[in-house]
Parts: structure tokens; C-alpha cells; sequence
């Protein structure tokens, strides 16, 4: 999702890399679940998230949008987010956590009992990220430091890639930089079209190349790149 104001207004002013220490560490979330609750659907998914996903849950994308997932249109596309659940439902399922930490009406579905991510070796981009987001520029991104999104005090400085902890970084930073450009250039394409059903045809097209298809569970970057200049030989 992209955001067009100051960096000063939200963050802490600075760009970093994923060699860079950055003020995020946070005692292991101990007894916080915060930005796992009240977040909307920002937590869009790229195709990697879900490869992790329909791979680890051994679920297709079909089953996990009908149980933890949503399609939202962002900046004129149509991508998949985690589609968050009742509070009330997690507090009559027995949540231990659900009288003193959920604070919002409808929390992630990926929470559990404890208050911990239960997909946490496997969790989406954006959660490992945050609080940092991705700052894009010239073709390129560098990370940024959302500064009053962690309410935890006295946090420590950790490396940016350790916060991270994700195998294969370089593959990963590329992935998610491609992609990223690519879904610029279909904004700007989904833009010059008055059709709707051409707009539709596209949507359906990049959901089913890029989602429902699943991916090879050992070169997920090389498969993905195929696909990326395959569509992009018939759409640009
Ligand atoms: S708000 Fe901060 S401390 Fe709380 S769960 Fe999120 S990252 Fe952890
Ligand atoms: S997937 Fe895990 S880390 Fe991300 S919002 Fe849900 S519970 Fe939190």
C-alpha cells in the first residue's frame, strides 16, 4: 500500500539497509499482540506470503481465503490480505489473552489462545517488517522506522535483516522490489483503461499467475521471475 507524505511525519527521519542496527527490538513482544489486532486489511500479500502460506497450512489459496483471508482492491488491484476475525468470538472460543490485551473489536486469525502468532515462522512480510515499512525510490527500496507504531519502551537495536529473519535476503529484497514496480506499472495500465471487464480480465489474470498457481517449493524466486517476464511480454 502506498503512501505519498513526509517521511518526517511519521518516521524517525532516517533510511536504512539490511545491514543497518534499528531501534525495534522489543523483549519478544512479551505480553503485547498490538499490531495483531484492530488492523483492518492492511496486511496485503504478496505472491511469496502466500507460497509460504498454501505451503506450511498445506491449504490452496481457495481454502485459505474462505477461512483467513480476503481479496481488497489496492491502488486499482486486486490482492489478497489476512482477513481479520470477531474479538468475541476469540474471547468464546477461551482466549486467554482476550481479557487484558485485545483491546480491538476483530483481531488476526492467526492469533492464538496465548496471544502469540501461530504462523510465526511463516508469517507475511509486512509483520515481519514492522514496525519498519519499506520506503520506495528510484527504481529501488531502502527500509524505514514507523516511530509510533511499537508502543513497547526502551527497545534495543538489532540489525535490520535479523529483525527481519528471512533465508535468502538478497533473493527476497529483489523479489519484493520487482514486484513492487510490477504492480506500479499494472496500476498505471489498470489506469488507462475505461473497460471494465478488460480491468476485471486483468485482475483475474494476475490473481491466477501470481496466487492461485502454486509455485515449486524449492525455487520459488526462479519460478516467480519466469512468470513476472511472461506477464509482462503479454501486458506491457
Ligand atoms: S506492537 Fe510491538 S511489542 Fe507489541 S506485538 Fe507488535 S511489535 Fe511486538
Ligand atoms: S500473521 Fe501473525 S504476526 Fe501477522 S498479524 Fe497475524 S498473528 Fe500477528
Amino acid at each position: 500500500m502506498k503512501r505519498e507524505i513526509s517521511l518526517e511525519a511519521f518516521t524517525d527521519g532516517k533510511l536504512y539497509t539490511k545491514n543497518d542496527m534499528v531501534k525495534v527490538g522489543c523483549g519478544d513482544c512479551r505480553d503485547c499482540c498490538d499490531c495483531c489486532q484492530g488492523m483492518g486489511d492492511s496486511i496485503v500479500l504478496d505472491p511469496y506470503d502466500i507460497h509460504q502460506l498454501t505451503t506450511n497450512l498445506h491449504l490452496p489459496l481457495e481454502e485459505l481465503l474462505s477461512r483467513y483471508l480476503a481479496l481488497h482492491v489496492v491502488d486499482g488491484i486486486i490482492l489478497p490480505s489476512i482477513k481479520l476475525v470477531s474479538a468475541q468470538a476469540m474471547v468464546n472460543a477461551g482466549s486467554e489473552i482476550a481479557a487484558d490485551s485485545m483491546q480491538a473489536v476483530e483481531v488476526c486469525p492467526f492469533l492464538n489462545h496465548m496471544g502469540r502468532c501461530s504462523i510465526h515462522t511463516f508469517r507475511p512480510g509486512f509483520c515481519r517488517l514492522f514496525p519498519l515499512g519499506r520506503y520506495y525510490v528510484n527504481g529501488t527500496f531502502q527500509y524505514i522506522l514507523q516511530n509510533h507504531e511499537c508502543p513497547k519502551e526502551n527497545k534495543t537495536k538489532i540489525k535490520v535483516q535479523k529483525w527481519l529473519g528471512i533465508s535468502n535476503l538478497r533473493s527476497y529484497e529483489n523479489f519484493v522490489n520487482i514486484w513492487h514496480y510490477f504492480l506500479v506499472d499494472m496500476e498505471a495500465l489498470l489506469e488507462t483503461s475505461q473497460d471494465e471487464a478488460e480491468k476485471k480480465t486483468l485482475n483475474l489474470y494476475l490473481l491466477n499467475t501470481f496466487f492461485k498457481t502454486s509455485y515449486s517449493t524449492n525455487d520459488f524466486y526462479g519460478e516467480f521471475q519466469e512468470r513476472l517476464t511472461k506477464a509482462k511480454s503479454i501486458l506491457l
